[in-house]
């Protein structure tokens, strides 16, 4: 019987604890997390499973320099992550950080579409009388403010006593399903309604609801971090898909022209959408 074939889970927490502590030295947080680790893997509470999650984020953070103002690249990790059953597909791919190239004219259409939703639910939440605020998220207090408007770098979140809405604007035809769910793990108490412009959608996904979903996601991004971790030079002969795609003069055109008709059409809806379900919730 070949007993070195089996790492049990404890075996593989503890080794990945002692890549933690090998690194670098731990957060509060982190430390919790690996002495639970080392002990007792089984528990499914959510905030531990989070912990964990950031936990596992900062270490391949720090193996692959994915850093950004000091910050792992939490989202771009995860996505990665998501996205290949193979370690040694992931490893490639967060080495060359292909993940980074996006054509200048979706950043600029993205800005400039949050920027306009920010102005014009302003304007719709004043005119129905709301005493509102164009704020940071760290500035946000409950007083003599209704409601505070949040610009983010996905779109805006509104704030209020009873309720957080979050309001994610795609310029895209894409839609990352790993992305959505990164976004509601960390807003688990919010809803998040997500603008697709160029499909001229606007969908509502509720954090109560997809509950399950998220914490089988987020089992299985930490399983398939841990994998990552424990192997120190991962190996495959896949080829890595075309991720040098860049739009031509042709495909920026359409982009363009659908962006300004779906913009000016979904507009409305999207604003409609919220201010219906902000004024629902707050009395
Ligand atoms: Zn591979």
């Amino acid at each position: 019987m070949d007993c070195n074939e089996s790492i049990s889970d404890n075996e593989r927490s503890l080794k990945t604890s002692k890549i933690s502590k090998a690194n670098n030295m731990p957060s509060p947080c982190t430390a919790l997390v690996i002495e639970k680790e080392a002990g007792q893997r089984t528990t499914c509470d959510w905030t531990e499973a989070i912990a964990l999650l950031d936990y596992v984020c900062s270490q391949i953070a720090d193996r692959y320099y994915l850093f950004s103002k000091g910050q792992p690249r939490k989202a771009a990790i995860i996505e990665v992550l998501a996205r290949n059953t193979c370690v040694a597909c992931v490893d490639k791919e967060l080495r060359t950080k292909s993940f980074q190239r996006i054509d200048n004219m979706y950043t600029e259409l993205h800005q400039l579409a949050c920027s306009m939703l920010v102005e014009e639910l302003y304007d719709q939440l004043v005119k129905n009388g709301r005493n509102v605020t164009i704020t940071t998220e760290e500035n946000i207090k409950y007083g003599k403010i209704d409601i505070f408007i949040v610009p983010s770098n996905y779109g805006l979140s509104l704030h209020s006593n009873q309720v957080e809405i979050a309001v994610e604007v795609k310029t895209g035809f894409s839609l990352s399903l790993p992305q959505l769910l990164r976004y509601m793990i960390d807003n688990d108490h919010r809803s998040l309604m997500l603008w697709r412009i160029r499909n001229q959608q606007v969908l509502l996904f509720e954090g109560t609801e997809t509950r399950q979903l998220l914490a089988q996601f987020v089992k299985m991004i930490i399983s398939r971090a841990d994998r990552l971790l424990l192997t120190p030079e991962p190996q495959c002969k896949h080829m890595p898909q075309g991720k040098t795609w860049s739009p031509n003069q042709e495909q920026l055109q359409e982009t363009f022209s659908d962006f300004s008709k779906g913009i000016i059409k979904t507009l409305p809806t999207v604003i409609e959408k919220v201010v219906t379900k902000l004024e629902r919730e707050v009395n």
